[in-house]
């Protein structure tokens, strides 16, 4: 694509690894966000070397090893007696496909972002842009906005996330819908916690109905945790509210003694709790010089820790498909064409990956090496398009 004009909508993690891959192969685009401040939930993430790799590709190691751990060793741990079930103690991610896995806080890694696409473009990032709809004109794009506002390029993309607006204009609406599972998320500080608890950084417990994992974050101060439960109905107002420390403690009787510790000892005595929505998979994306990406495209359940690593590969391959074709509609048909299976298939795996861990646990249930195999080995920045 020559000229100017790739219009983004949201400012996630999808749509800035978009608007740094565009800027890095020389694209003009301006990313529009409702929200009026750049801001990311109190949380940890972690991402595998599919994603990774992209963010090195975009120029960020220094700062990413700066920001990131990478746990030395994994394991999984019975979820009543703590006793380690199964440990990795020379994880080598790097050796092994190429890349590192990182563990960073959700707030760094999107600073992060928003300072380099940024330093690249001081006017790349619009606040308080409510996205409401989009007219198709031949050649152009105009994408309009609640406060009256509207901006005109050559393609759009929506990265608004699980309630995309975008999706329900290019597609039948429709509504995202409870999958069954609750997400508690803390931070607990590791000073308060008894020395040596946080043995090895990275581990798991999976039980019935339940399973807890944790991780270090901000130079191994804190243990960020999340603590899912299945849970017939959400009946919360909204996606995520507040929750006190006693309600996942009564999710977790019984849990091994670290699993209670670190609840009980979370930063503030309260984290935030998720209701987990999925979407019916979609078979098209792309409608003329319209697409979708990340969430808005392939929302999944978090049990394989995929969500915004496949939104990163979405964003460096839409990057690079725009950059080699001159025809914007033939570059997002390319586009959709090398992600859209694996998209729907990390969705399914990631749902089937949540029926086994919350089953009582059996031998071999880590994630399966073949799997891991073909999640982490992808490489966004040279499979063919
Ligand atoms: C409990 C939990 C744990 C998770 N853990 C991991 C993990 O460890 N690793 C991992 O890879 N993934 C994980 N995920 C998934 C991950 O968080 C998501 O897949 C990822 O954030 C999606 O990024 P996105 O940019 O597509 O969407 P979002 O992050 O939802 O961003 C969408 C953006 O669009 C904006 N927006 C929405 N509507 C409009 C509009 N109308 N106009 C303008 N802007 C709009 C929003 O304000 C937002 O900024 C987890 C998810 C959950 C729930």
């Amino acid at each position: 694509m020559q000229g100017c004009g790739v219009i983004i909508v949201g400012a996630g993690f999808g749509g800035l690894v978009t608007t740094l891959g565009l800027q890095r192969f020389g694209l003009s685009c301006r990313v529009f966000e409702k929200a009026p401040a750049l801001e990311e939930v109190g949380a940890g993430i972690s991402l595998s070397p599919n994603s990774t790799r992209v963010l090195i590709a975009l120029g960020l190691r220094r700062q990413l090893d700066q920001i990131c751990n990478s746990p030395e060793a994994l394991c999984t741990k019975h979820f009543e007696t703590g006793e380690v079930r199964a440990l990795n103690e020379s994880v080598n991610y790097e050796k092994q496909y190429g890349a590192p896995y990182y563990q960073v806080h959700r707030a760094d890694l999107h600073a992060l972002l928003t300072e380099t696409v940024l330093g690249n473009d001081p006017d790349a990032i619009h606040l308080n842009r409510d996205f409401v709809g989009f007219e198709s004109r031949g050649n152009s794009v105009e994408a309009r906005f609640a406060d009256g506002s509207s901006a005109s390029g050559e393609v759009l993309i929506g990265c608004d996330g699980i309630k995309s607006v975008m999706r329900d204009l290019l597609w039948r609406p429709g509504k995202p819908h409870y999958l069954g599972y609750v997400a508690y998320r803390g931070l607990t500080p590791v000073d308060r916690l008894p020395d040596g608890l946080i043995a090895p950084p990275s581990a798991t417990f999976s039980g019935p109905g339940r399973h807890f994992t944790r991780y270090l974050i901000r130079g191994k101060e804190l243990v960020n945790y999340v603590a899912f439960a299945q849970r017939a109905e959400w009946t919360d107002e909204g996606w995520f509210v507040g929750a006190g420390i006693d309600e996942v403690l009564e999710n977790f009787v019984g849990w091994a003694p670290e699993v209670l510790h670190i609840i009980k000892n979370t930063r503030g005595g309260h984290c935030h709790k998720w209701g987990l929505f999925g979407r019916s998979p979609l078979s098209r994306w792309t409608r003329e010089r319209a697409t979708l990406l990340g969430d808005a495209a392939h929302p999944m359940l978090p049990f394989l820790g995929q969500g915004s690593s496949i939104a990163i590969e979405d964003g460096f391959v839409l990057a690079r498909a725009l950059a080699e074709y001159d025809d914007p509609a033939t570059a997002l048909a390319k586009y959709e064409a090398a992600r859209l299976p694996r998209a729907n298939e990390t969705v399914q795996q990631s749902a089937a990956q949540g029926e086994r861990k919350h089953r009582r646990p059996e031998p071999g249930d880590t994630m399966r090496e073949l799997l891991q195999t073909q999640l982490f080995a992808y490489d966004a920045t040279s499979v063919a398009i």
